[in-house]
This record gives C-alpha cells, sequence and structure tokens, in this order.
C-alpha cells in the first residue's frame, strides 16, 4: 500500500526513488517507505479512512487504514515539495512463543 502511494501519489506518474527499508529484531518488525515527490499537505486528513484525493482513479482511500489495521504503528511524515516517508512496526512473536510450556 505505501508503495504503491509513492507511485500513484507521490510521483503522480512520473518516475523517481522509492526507498524501502527494513529492520528486524527479536520481537519486532519495522518497514520504512519513502520517496521524494510531491507530499502531503494534511496527513491528518489523509489517513482518514475513505479520503483519497484520486476518486476518478477509483482509488478508495483505505490504503493507510489496511496499514493501520495490519500494523501495530503507522507513522506517516511529509513534506509538501518534499516527500513522504511511511513508517511502519509491528510486534512478532518469537519461536519461543511456540513452545508448548505445559
Ligand atoms: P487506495 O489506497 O485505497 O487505493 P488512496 O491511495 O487514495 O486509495 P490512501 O492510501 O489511504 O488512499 O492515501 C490517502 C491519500 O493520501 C491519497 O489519496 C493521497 O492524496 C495521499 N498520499 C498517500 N501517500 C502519498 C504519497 N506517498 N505522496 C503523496 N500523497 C500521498
Ligand atoms: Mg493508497
Amino acid at each position: 500500500e505505501a508503495v504503491t502511494n509513492c507511485v500513484v501519489h507521490g510521483y503522480n506518474g512520473t518516475t523517481g526513488e522509492i526507498t524501502v527499508w527494513a529492520a528486524l529484531t527479536k520481537d519486532h518488525i519495522y518497514v520504512r517507505i519513502s520517496d521524494h515527490g510531491i507530499g502531503i499537505p494534511d496527513v491528518k486528513k489523509a489517513i482518514q479512512p475513505f479520503y483519497t484525493t484520486k476518486p476518478q482513479e477509483e482509488r478508495s482511500g483505505m490504503g493507510f487504514t489496511v496499514m493501520q489495521a495490519f500494523m501495530d504503528e503507522c507513522k506517516v511524515t511529509s513534506k509538501p515539495g518534499a516527500g513522504t516517508e511511511v513508517l511502519l512496526s509491528k510486534r512478532i512473536g518469537s519461536a519461543e512463543d511456540l513452545v508448548d510450556h505445559a
């Protein structure tokens, strides 16, 4: 969802660099997706369910809502004209959690 947003909205049909960074710790996964595209003027508004600036392209405005639902954290920072960064994190279980201690 975040990468598609960079393509569809950030670069709006032009080309540009998209960076995907990921890190894994013992019990968390972190994914950061960023672009140097047009940016988001009002992030609070953009992350609302069903908010889209591209209704004519049959976008539903549910991308951020899906990211929030699947992850524990979805932090969006953006600067108009400079780009957007989405940081996602989720707590994951370790193999230890599968051990039957009974
Ligand atoms: P859907 O994801 O359901 O196809 P959508 O992309 O419009 O629709 P969201 O992913 O929730 O919905 O994004 C909401 C709005 O935030 C977008 O319509 C766009 O205006 C803005 N936006 C999101 N990501 C970016 C980005 N990387 N650069 C610029 N604007 C963005
Ligand atoms: Mg989207």
